[in-house]
């Protein structure tokens, strides 16, 4: 896979390739699914980081039905980015939260909108919400379109799960991570940085984690607090209780980290932000594109490359 000028294997970048070079936009799908660890039947009040508002475009959050929610957003991509073809993403909340039938029935309304310039379906959900009948549906989808199952690991360390109230373990994902061997769809794993009580070195131990799953793309997020969250509440109650990067100390990090990343790995995201009306901390002072130029620029001007330290991992 060629990673062009930006030293690590970026996401537009293998889209481009994908698709011929046209340019492909995601356009989120608010299902109105929840998740297990906020209704109740694993725990109460979500992970302690989220408020799924915070990472739903306004646009899908005020359109009620999933037909609007797809056209709207088409219209406004092909406006704005001139977008050509499209992947309905399923993104707040756990969106294989519910039996195969209505999964079905939610998703192929969302292809419907428009199939002729719908390439791909992408998933966000957890571990702990796909078993063998809902993966067996993915590799039926996957026949036809460009399908990316997106799962939050956030951690591999179970204690950092657990205050996260994540209501899921390690081993739980990494079960999940061995029934998806030689699938027809993809994997992508959401992971976070920084969070509370792991050190650097357990930090910089995911890249190895990353290395040996069966995964295509991977996100990559530093810890931010949003209004509306757990965390939030505690942040403003008391902020030095959860220290978190600059950007300069993020910048640094992701220079060590990237090189151990496999070389074949695409990384979706480099960092995370939400909008601004949700936005708690930390002020970094600069735009998501500065932000993204920067750490780009920084990879050139340290000479850092993905993969250039990657070491062939261990079996699990
Ligand atoms: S982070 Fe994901 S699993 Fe956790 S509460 Fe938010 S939407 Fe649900």
């Amino acid at each position: 896979m060629k990673t062009g000028d930006k030293h690590y294997n970026n996401y537009g970048g293998w889209l481009r390739q994908k698709f011929d070079g046209q340019q492909v936009f995601k356009v989120t799908v608010d299902a109105g699914f929840t998740c297990p660890n906020r209704d109740g039947s694993k725990g109460f009040g979500g992970c302690t980081y989220c408020n799924v508002d915070s990472f739903t475009p306004a646009l899908t959050r005020q359109h009620e039905t999933i037909r609007e929610q797809v056209e709207k957003s088409m219209e406004r991509a092909r406006k704005v980015y001139r977008a050509e073809k499209f992947i309905v993403y399923f993104q707040p909340n756990t969106n294989t939260y519910s039996d195969v039938d209505t999964l079905r029935k939610l998703y192929d309304e969302a292809l419907a909108v428009n199939p002729s310039e719908t390439v791909g379906l992408s998933v966000g959900t957890r571990a702990d919400c796909l078993d063998d009948e809902k993966l067996a549906m993915f590799d039926e989808y996957a026949d036809k379109l460009a399908i990316d199952l997106e799962i939050g690991m956030e951690s591999m360390y179970d204690t950092s799960l657990q205050s996260l109230n994540r209501g899921h373990t390690h081993q739980e994902f990494l079960d999940l991570m061995d029934k998806c061997h030689n699938r027809k769809f993809d994997l992508c794993v959401h992971t976070i940085f920084g969070l509370p009580g792991e050190t650097h070195e357990m930090m910089l131990a995911v890249a190895d984690e990353l290395n040996r799953l069966p995964i295509r793309f991977a996100k990559l997020h530093h810890l931010y607090i949003v209004k509306g969250s757990v965390m939030g509440v505690r942040y403003r109650r008391d902020p030095d209780s959860i220290p978190l990067f600059t950007l300069e100390g993020y910048t640094d990090f992701l220079c060590e980290f990237i090189p151990k990343l496999r070389p074949d790995l695409v990384i979706q995201r480099l960092f995370g932000i939400s909008d601004r009306e949700y936005h708690l901390a930390p002020h970094w002072q600069k735009s998501k594109r500065d932000i993204q130029l920067h750490l780009e620029r920084a990879f050139k001007e340290r000479g850092i490359f993905q993969g250039a330290e990657y070491a062939i991992p261990q079996p699990l």
